[in-house]
């Protein structure tokens, strides 16, 4: 590999974005092609980053160092507007400007994981997860077509669901926090319901449910958790997510 580029204006972006809008298999095949040495005649003008990645065949790619969605792939994918490894191989050059990634840095821990510690957030965390909440429920976007914009469109989903992931697996278990996920889980409802969100593909269903598989462990932790689950009785939700709360609910009654 190289030593990076000469004159660099670094991306805006950090490598957590990369993951964050990147689903796993992509992510995985670009830490490949970025240790292989596989990005090669990486050239940076103007914050924009062009090389020529070594796939099947080679293809030409380009990502702005400004916003990441930027991109273009010579690929099958990249013509269709989807992210491709290729792009994410060349972002992970421009972001670590050529340097070895750590074990940590090849992380991507995009799945719901309930942390076990009970507690609470104090005023100060509980504002701070509220608004990446909120940040991250804009990813959680309708689709309004143009059909050429479905991909970019399920893109935005995987990154927020990933951003939500991320945040819901840090939280504490308590009453507090359960309350926090019940009332995510009936924003992201609204938004399956008459928000326009084209979830086809089950991204949005999928995090759901494994969020409500974490509010059943929280029940477990502490059972002042299940007092949260209230709200949740007589729902119409849109595919009967909440059956197990409300489950668990009827059982303590
Ligand atoms: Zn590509």
């Amino acid at each position: 590999m190289d030593k990076g580029f000469r004159s660099v204006m670094p991306p805006t972006y950090d490598l957590n974005k990369i993951k964050f809008a990147t689903d796993e298999a992509a992510f995985r095949r670009a830490v490949d092609l970025y240790e292989s040495g596989k990005v090669t005649e990486a050239e940076e003008a103007f914050g924009d980053f062009t090389a020529v990645v070594l796939g099947t065949k080679p293809y030409r790619v380009s990502v702005s160092g400004r916003r990441y969605k930027d991109a273009h792939c010579t690929c099958y994918l990249g013509e269709r507007g989807t992210l491709c490894k290729h792009v994410a191989a060349l972002a992970l050059y421009a972001v670590l400007n050529g340097k070895p990634l750590t074990a940590e840095d090849k992380q991507q821990t995009s799945e719901v994981k309930c942390s076990g510690r009970r507690g609470a957030l104090n005023k100060e965390e509980l504002d701070a997860v509220k608004k990446s909440i909120t940040e991250s429920m804009r990813y959680i976007k309708p689709y309004s077509g143009p059909s050429r914009t479905w991909f970019a469109n399920q893109d935005s989903l995987r990154e927020g669901c990933a951003r939500l992931s991320a945040i819901v697996s840090d939280l504490p278990v308590g009453r507090q926090t359960a309350e926090i996920l019940v009332k995510l889980l009936l924003r992201l409802d609204r938004k399956l319901q008459v928000g326009g969100v084209d979830d086809s593909n089950g991204i949005v269903g999928g995090f759901m449910s494994e969020v409500v598989g974490m509010l059943q462990e929280f029940a477990q932790v502490d059972p002042a958790c299940i007092d949260a689950f209230e709200p949740l009785c007589g729902r119409q939700t849109c595919f009967g997510w909440e059956e197990p709360l409300v489950r668990i609910l009827d059982e303590r009654e």
